[in-house]
C-alpha cells in the first residue's frame, strides 16, 4: 500500500510540471522573443537615426564646400559652354593662349632690356664729342637697327644710309629670312623726313645742324616697332573672362 501511494505521488508531480511546462513554455519564449526583438529593434533604430544625422551633416559640409570653392559659379559656366568635351577644349585653347602671351610678353621684355642696355652702354664723352664734331654716319645712332620681325632678335646694324627694309638678312636666333613682306609705314616716314632734311641743308655743303641731322634719325633708331599682343577679340574674352 505504502508503494502504491509513493508511486502516486511520485506520478502526480511530473503532471502537474508536464502542464506547467506546457503552459509557461511557449508564454516565456514568446516574452523572451518580443523583449530581444524590442531590445535589437532599439538598437536598429538608434543606429537609423544616426546615420540620417551624419548624411544630414555631411551634406551640409558639402555646400558650405561648395560654396566656399564657388563651385557653382564654376559649373553654371561649363554648362554655358555646352557639354564636357567642348569644355575640355575651352580650357585646353586657353592654356595655349595663356602660354602664347607668356612668349610675347617675353619678348617685349627683351626689346625693352635691349634699349636700356644701349642708352646705358653710351658714354658721357661720345654725347660730348658729337656736339662739337657732329654725328659721323658710322655712328651707331644714325643707322638703322636690324630686329627680326618674327621673334624681335637684334641683328647688328644697317651700313649708314641703308633703308632696312632693302636689307635682307637671315635672322641668328630663329633663322627666318627677313624683312618679312610688311608695308612698313615708320620706316618711311623716317627717311623721308632725312631726305627732306639733307636736301633743305644742301647748300651747307651736305651738313646739316646738329640738331637737324640729329633728331629723326635717332628717333628712329631707338623707337623701334614693340610687338603688340595682337589676339582676337574672342581669343581676349576667353584669356581674361574665366
Ligand atoms: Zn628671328
Amino acid at each position: 500500500m505504502g508503494f502504491i501511494r509513493d508511486n502516486e505521488s511520485y506520478n502526480s508531480k511530473p503532471v502537474l510540471l508536464r502542464i506547467m511546462t506546457t503552459i509557461m513554455g511557449p508564454m516565456l519564449i514568446y516574452l523572451g522573443s518580443r523583449t530581444l526583438n524590442f531590445f535589437f529593434s532599439n538598437l536598429i533604430n538608434r543606429a537609423d537615426n544616426k546615420a540620417k544625422r551624419l548624411n544630414k551633416d555631411i551634406h551640409k559640409k558639402i555646400e558650405e564646400l561648395k560654396s566656399s570653392t564657388k563651385f557653382y559659379s564654376t559649373q553654371e559656366l561649363l554648362n554655358r559652354f555646352g557639354d564636357d568635351e567642348q569644355a575640355k577644349d575651352l580650357r585646353k585653347r586657353r592654356a595655349e593662349l595663356e602660354k602664347q602671351e607668356k612668349l610675347l610678353k617675353e619678348r617685349q621684355l627683351r626689346i625693352k632690356e635691349f634699349n636700356v642696355g644701349r642708352t646705358v652702354a653710351e658714354h658721357w664723352y661720345d654725347r660730348l664729342l658729337e656736339n662739337l664734331i657732329g654725328v659721323s654716319d658710322t655712328s651707331p645712332n644714325s643707322r638703322y637697327a636690324l630686329i627680326c620681325q618674327n621673334c624681335y632678335h637684334h641683328n647688328g646694324l644697317a651700313m649708314p644710309g641703308q633703308n632696312p627694309k632693302n636689307i635682307k638678312f637671315v635672322c641668328r636666333n630663329c633663322k627666318t629670312l627677313n624683312p618679312v613682306e610688311q608695308p612698313s609705314e615708320s620706316c618711311d616716314e623716317g627717311h623721308q623726313t632725312v631726305r627732306q632734311d639733307s636736301e633743305g641743308t644742301e647748300k651747307d655743303m651736305g651738313f646739316g645742324s646738329r640738331q637737324d641731322r640729329d633728331q629723326p634719325v635717332n628717333k628712329q633708331v631707338v623707337s623701334e616697332p614693340e610687338p603688340e599682343l595682337e589676339l582676337e577679340p574672342e581669343q581676349h574674352e576667353l584669356v581674361t573672362g574665366i
